[in-house]
């Protein structure tokens, strides 16, 4: 019997685990955090063994292949002592690909990632058999072990596609690439692009790469690294013939002379950032031959996943707005650029070495008053305090939302959308969107 070995016991451990013992592996899971206890009992029933808040190395450098969650770097001690036997190290993502032989859609990007694969989803569903895994819901390796779905569409990070060989996804699209996570690619931006691109790493001419023609970072690439796949970009400022663009106020996706038309006001989704995942999207189910009327519908009735740009209530005309997962500067920077309103924006949290000038325009513009809400505030005041009348700083989401409460008149927005990670004062971007949606109900 193979030894697989499992590394990290969260939802994609732990799916990888079970897909594994269907598969035939001898299975050992090992995590040198605390596995949650809804994943202990998953694996008592299965009678996996597993081990939590340690990596017994002799248990672990027998494996014959290892599945490594994609929150482990490839620095620490275990996972170098693994490469240094040539014992493959594989993505969860990876392990599932081996065992389906379903259509996927790969989504990968700085920003926007969950949004557009869940638009994605939300459209190919009304007429196809599919699945949405990834970092989202019920792991993929689960998904393949239990639903065996004929389509995926998933949502994939850099650090997956680190540890993918053979993963082939029929459409991967690439919505952007900004600066983010560079701690983990020795910062150095070239080898975060790289990963990026191992989306379409073995896709040939039958498979497609949907991506952005407006981002200088991918078309570059593009340029220097060509790739077999078969192109089709999408554009908000060219006109494009295989794929999507914008003309006067109208999306218009083509493939081989097929063309669909759609008035952007009649997107659900508001702002540039939408419409280009719109876009995507949109150009995935032409692709897989949904009906033109079923893709204009989902694009009118799909508003959003929870803690993007979500409206939250409006109290005496004023606008709440939860970005909440706005964690850089690119993602805060389409939420202002989406505002239609004078606005009262909650910034701040743990800094990622942010460089805030490309959000300057919108301040001086849009933005009436800010407030920050961070430990260390010292960074946006140099920054923007020379910009607004009212800039003031507290450590509690109760207290932020009344501030702006206060300032707002009738007809303002009032928008979370801190740029930064959660962690210094909360759990994570959940937590935080969470405590402003309830300081916001409780005004
Ligand atoms: P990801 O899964 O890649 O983190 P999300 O869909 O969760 O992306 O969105 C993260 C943040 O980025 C949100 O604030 C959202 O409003 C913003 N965003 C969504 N789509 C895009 C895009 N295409 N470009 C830039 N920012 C985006």
């Amino acid at each position: 019997m193979k030894r697989l070995i499992v590394l990290g016991g969260g939802e994609s451990g732990v799916g990888a685990a079970l897909l594994g013992k269907a598969k035939g592996f001898k299975v050992f899971v090992s995590d040198k955090g605390k596995i949650k206890e809804k994943y202990i009992n998953v694996l008592k029933h299965n009678e996996i063994e597993w081990e939590s808040e340690q990596h017994t190395e002799s248990q672990i450098l027998n494996a014959d292949l290892v599945v490594k969650s994609p929150g482990i770097p490839d620095t620490v001690s275990i996972v170098k002592q693994l490469k240094a036997k040539d014992i493959s190290v594989i993505s969860e993502i990876e392990f599932a690909t081996r065992y389906t032989k379903a259509t996927l859609v790969g989504i990968t990007g700085s920003n926007g990632k969950t949004t557009t694969a869940s638009l994605t989803h939300h459209v190919l569903k009304q007429e196809l058999e599919v699945g949405l895994a990834g970092n989202i819901g019920d792991s993929f390796a689960k998904q393949v072990l239990e639903n065996n779905f004929p389509n995926y569409v998933l949502e994939i990070s850099s650090f997956q596609l680190d540890n993918c060989m053979y993963f082939k996804p029929h459409i991967a699209v690439l919505l952007n690439i900004t600066p983010d996570h560079l701690d983990r690619y020795d910062y150095e931006f070239d080898k975060y692009i790289a990963s990026k691109f191992r989306i379409a790493m073995n896709q040939t001419s039958e498979d497609y790469l949907i991506y952005d023609a407006d981002d200088a970072v991918i078309t570059n690439w593009l340029e220097k690294h060509p790739v077999q796949s078969t192109l089709l970009p999408f554009s908000l400022t060219k006109i494009i013939g295989n794929g999507a663009y914008l003309e006067n106020e109208t999306l218009k996706i083509t493939i081989d002379n097929n063309q669909i038309i759609m008035p952007t006001k009649d997107i659900a989704l508001q702002g540039k950032h939408n419409i280009k995942n719109a876009m995507a999207a949109s150009t995935v189910a032409h692709l897989l031959k949904i009906r033109k009327q079923t893709i204009r519908e989902s694009l009118e009735n799909f508003h959003g996943v929870e803690h993007r740009l979500e409206q939250v209530l409006k109290i005496n005309k004023v606008n709440y707005i939860n970005d909440s997962k706005a964690t850089n500067v690119n993602a805060t920077y389409y939420a202002l650029e989406s505002m239609n309103a004078p606005t009262i924006w909650i910034v701040g949290g743990q800094d990622k070495g942010n460089d805030y000038q490309e959000l300057f325009p919108f301040i001086n513009e849009k933005v009436k008053a800010i407030i920050c809400l961070g430990i260390d505030n010292k960074k946006l005041f140099e920054n923007f305090e020379s910009m607004v009348d009212i800039m003031v700083e507290t450590q509690y989401m109760s207290e932020a939302v009344k501030i702006a409460y206060k300032i707002a008149e009738s007809g303002d927005n009032v928008l979370l959308s801190p740029a930064c990670a959660s962690f210094d004062l909360f759990e994570n971007y959940e937590d935080r969107g969470r405590q402003f949606k309830e300081a916001v109900r409780n005004l």
